[in-house]
């Protein structure tokens, strides 16, 4: 009679045990489901061609309204301050952005490309940016800095000069671990526009989607074949006209794929973007392809659509 009650110790000890294994195992498909992506927009307040009648105001008016519509928190956009000298009536841009309460950040006066400019040349572009934000984003953490180009500098020397200057004016690079190349579709959606064809612009919708969908999973590979799971992944996106046409279908698209959308500021603190929250560090790029490269890793399947966008309507 002394070891059954032993016995049945035991086997509730080993029930116990098994139950903790289950949850544990719930928790971590529950986490591995949660995957997170922070939206990014570059090129505010102006990127890309317009179709007629489009404006720079409406495009941004657009994609905070899909914004808001979806729940996003809010994001950053990284700013060109040219674009205002080129087009004036795009000013008014950073106001609707700020009374959203969206962030502003740097992307470079001129859109300077560190591989091919000058160290100096590109830090004075940097520079070049700041009254127009300390104006436009006045009261908010600015000091967010998105490569033009995504562009590093073309030697280890220049890079890690430029990430010196970045750090010695409290800039946090904005990384990128998401991008399927949304930029691309901007012109010819204007072309296709003025030429109103629609079954090209058909076209352009589905093909878009379907980059989106393919650069989702080609991500989240990486990341798991990295470290066992997802990331946070910081998107880059650009505040084209196409994009604004898009922005609901899209933000409908990662849901549908089960992400959730966080702040650029949440997504970088995971681990992953310990080199883009201090360029003080000398580290290679927060991008997933160079972590694959780093551990030797072969790149997964990345299926790319099968039109070329570029040629259409022309
Ligand atoms: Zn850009």
């Amino acid at each position: 009679m002394q070891t059954l009650p032993l016995r049945f110790v035991a086997t509730a000890q080993r029930a116990a045990r098994a139950l903790l294994v289950l949850a544990s195992l719930l928790v971590a498909s529950a986490l591995g489901r949660a995957q997170q992506i922070a939206f990014t927009w570059d090129d505010v307040p102006a990127h890309s061609a317009m179709p007629p009648g489009e404006t720079r105001v409406a495009i941004a008016q657009k994609l905070i309204a899909a914004m808001k519509d979806a729940g996003l928190p809010p994001v950053y956009g990284f700013v060109n301050g040219v674009a205002v000298e080129r087009e004036p009536a795009s000013e008014r841009v950073f106001k609707i952005w700020r009374d959203a309460g969206l962030f502003l950040g740097n992307h470079a006066w001129s859109h300077m490309n560190l591989n091919t400019a000058t160290l100096a040349d590109w830090e004075a572009d940097v520079l070049k940016n700041e009254p127009l934000l300390e104006k436009a984003a006045a009261g908010t953490d600015w000091h967010w800095l998105r490569y033009p180009f995504l562009a590093e500098g073309d030697t280890p020397e220049k890079r890690l000069a430029a990430r010196k200057f970045l750090a010695d004016h409290n800039y946090k690079i904005a990384a990128v671990t998401m991008s399927f190349g949304d930029y691309m579709w901007n012109e010819p959606y204007a072309r296709c526009s003025a030429k109103n064809d629609t079954a090209a612009i058909a076209q352009l919708e589905t093909s878009y989607l379907d980059a989106a969908a393919a650069d989702a999973d080609f991500r989240r590979a990486m990341a798991r074949a990295l470290f066992g799971h997802d990331i946070p992944y910081v998107l880059l996106m650009h505040v084209g006209a196409f994009d604004a046409r898009m922005l609901p279908r899209l933000l409908a698209l990662y849901k549908s794929k089960g992400f959730h959308f966080v702040t650029l500021q949440e997504g970088e603190k995971d681990p992953f973007y310990k080199g883009s929250m201090n360029p003080a560090l000398d580290l290679p790029p927060d991008t997933l392809e160079s972590a694959m490269h780093a551990k030797g890793l072969p790149l997964p399947s990345h299926p790319r659509p099968n039109i070329d966008v570029n040629s259409l309507c022309r």
